[in-house]
């Protein structure tokens, strides 16, 4: 990635430490220059990950399509762990990410590369039926949600392509499980876990 998208990553809003950043540019590139076609995102949030997906997106010739309702997840909301107001608009009182998204792919001059799709994880993935070479999954944190996700979207990954998993964490005292045990349901169903940086785990489908 070259120095000024790096530095738009690292200043973006959001969950991710730039060494799994860079390690899912990577993985994202490697996996669309191998099997071919777009990548897919569930949990856009304001962008971060958006920028190290959409360089390697933009590298690769396809573009990354990023599924987010704004809406913050349990995690995200008044009064838990990973709240910041900033992000609440104050006409109504709920958060709305949207806009920060806007600015940082604005910023990054990614805007031909990542396509935002704003609404509900599930009700896009019933409607969807392109393949991808790469699908991360980011969203919701709660066991159900992630679950769904994974049930709903894993699918769509080509023969080959990558599936990589965020917040993935064995030990309950690093952090929630549903992750983990989304991981530990793909590789049951067969995907090959091919690495782990920090809480990022990528398996080959
Ligand atoms: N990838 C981001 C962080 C994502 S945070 C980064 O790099 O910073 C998780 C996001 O998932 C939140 O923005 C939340 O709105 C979204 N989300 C949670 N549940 C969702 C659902 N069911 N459908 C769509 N988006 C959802
Ligand atoms: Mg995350």
């Amino acid at each position: 990635m070259d120095d000024q998208l790096l530095a738009i990553a690292r200043a973006a809003k959001g969950f991710m430490p730039d060494d799994e950043g860079l390690a899912l540019h990577e993985a994202a590139l490697a996996a669309s220059l191998v099997v071919g076609g777009p990548m897919l995102e569930i949990g856009t949030y304001c962008g971060k990950s958006g920028v190290y997906l959409g360089a390697a997106a933009r590298a690769a010739s396809t573009v990354l399509f990023t599924v987010d309702h704004h809406r913050g997840s349990e995690e995200n909301q008044s009064g838990w762990e990973h709240h910041d107001l900033e992000v609440v608009d104050p006409r109504t009182n709920r958060m709305d990410t949207l806009p920060f998204f806007r600015s940082t792919i604005e910023a990054a001059d990614l805007e031909d590369a990542v396509v935002a799709i704003v609404g509900y994880s599930l009700p896009v993935a019933r409607a969807w039926a392109t393949p991808v070479s790469f699908l991360f999954i980011d969203g919701g944190h709660a066991l159900d949600v992630a679950m769904a996700d994974y049930e709903h979207w894993a699918k769509n990954v080509k023969a080959g392509g990558t599936l990589a998993i965020h917040d993935v964490f064995e030990h309950e005292a690093d952090g929630g499980q549903a992750p983990f045990k989304v991981w530990q349901r793909a590789v049951a169903d067969g995907y090959e876990p091919i690495a782990a940086v920090g809480s990022l785990r990528t398996l080959r489908r």
